[in-house]
């Protein structure tokens, strides 16, 4: 009687346990009929125990992945071994609320699974258990630094005032387009511009001024282009713009857009709201030649720039009339 009685006590500990622990354990026969679904699962489901015994487990929440979950106990069943995912592989099985104040951000509960097998007296796999753990901590920080890594290695290769690519990462660009070219052929062709008059802003306005003049030019420029192209602040107040499957008659579109739209605007200070007058740019268009290099290729965009600038400047100089400006 005493043993019994002792046996009887274990049990109702062990009962409280499974009822208490942080993880949730769900046993499903091999039909996914649930017997048994502990506190963790009617805590984060909202569905006691008494009211899921017996129902299949996919006409309560329908949102499951059958074909995947019926893959995977099959699976765990036939070779009587144990199964896991990770939060990375799927995020959920079950689509709990997330309830931790410190991860409060994340909208539903992370959770890694394990699928254990459960053999009857005969050996044979009769049930699984399912052990759903919250892992949305851990997800939650490691997207965080994923997200922080990502935004780094945005920042190392774009320029700080304008949002553009820096020089070097621009520079890299060129050469990837111009090996790309070489391979395939395939028309290119690089914009090169720098804004007109652009010393005497800073020495009537300042050097805070001259830096929103920057910006300005530069957001012009990115609102312009088309997504396969790429910009680059190439120096203070000089920029590139490499534009990959592009004739020269496209890119003197583009390039002449960018120049109307700057001129058009009236800037004025933002903190002062001081008249800034009308800033223009002086630019050159070039295509890529083959049998050349990089530096002949830019250096020939830069040509043309200063040629524009001769010109009278606010204007556009490339592989058409370069020839006339040089004339002149
Ligand atoms: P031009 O029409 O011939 O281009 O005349 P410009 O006055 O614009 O002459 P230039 O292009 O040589 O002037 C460049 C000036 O830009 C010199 C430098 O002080 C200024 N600058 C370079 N980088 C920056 C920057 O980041 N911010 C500001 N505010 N000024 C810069
Ligand atoms: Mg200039
Ligand atoms: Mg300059």
């Amino acid at each position: 009687m005493a043993i019994e009685e002792s046996e009887a006590n274990s049990f109702h500990w062990l009962m409280d346990m499974l009822e208490s622990v942080e993880v949730g354990l769900v046993v499903l026969d091999l039909d996914f009929r649930v017997e048994v679904w502990n506190g963790f699962m009617e805590n984060h489901s909202g569905i006691t125990a008494s009211k899921i015994q017996g129902q299949v487990l996919f006409d309560v929440f329908p949102d499951i992945p059958k074909a995947w979950l019926t893959r995977k106990v099959d699976a765990v069943a036939l070779l009587n071994t144990k199964a896991f995912t990770s939060w990375e592989q799927r995020p959920y099985l079950f689509q709990f609320r997330n309830t931790r104040p410190i991860t409060g951000t994340e909208e539903y509960m992370f959770q890694n699974l394990t699928i254990s097998p459960l053999s009857g007296t005969t050996g044979e796999v009769e049930k699984v258990c399912l052990m759903v753990y919250d892992v949305t901590d851990i997800a939650s920080s490691k997207m965080a630094l994923e997200r922080a890594n990502e935004q780094l290695a945005k920042l190392s290769m774009t320029d700080r005032l304008t949002g553009l690519l820096n020089r070097g990462t621009w520079e890299n660009l060129v050469d990837a387009e111009f090996e790309r070219f070489r391979r395939y052929g395939h028309t290119t062709s690089l914009v090169m511009f720098d804004i007109d008059h652009f010393k005497p802003v800073n020495d009537t306005h300042g050097h805070l001024a001259g830096d929103e003049v920057i910006k300005h030019t530069a957001s012009v420029t990115r609102n312009a282009i088309r997504q396969s192209d790429s910009a680059g602040r190439y120096g203070g107040e000089e920029f590139g713009i490499v534009m990959p499957k592009t004739k020269l008659a496209e890119a003197k579109v583009l390039a002449d857009k960018v120049r109307a739209t700057v001129e058009s605007k009236k800037l004025m200070r933002k903190s002062t709201n001081e008249d800034l007058g009308n800033i223009t740019i002086s630019i050159g268009v070039t295509e890529f030649k083959a049998g050349e290099s990089v530096e002949q290729l830019i250096e020939r965009a830069d040509n043309y720039l200063y040629k524009s600038k001769q010109q009278g400047r606010n204007r556009v100089t490339s592989d058409e009339n370069a020839d006339v400006a040089n004339a002149a």
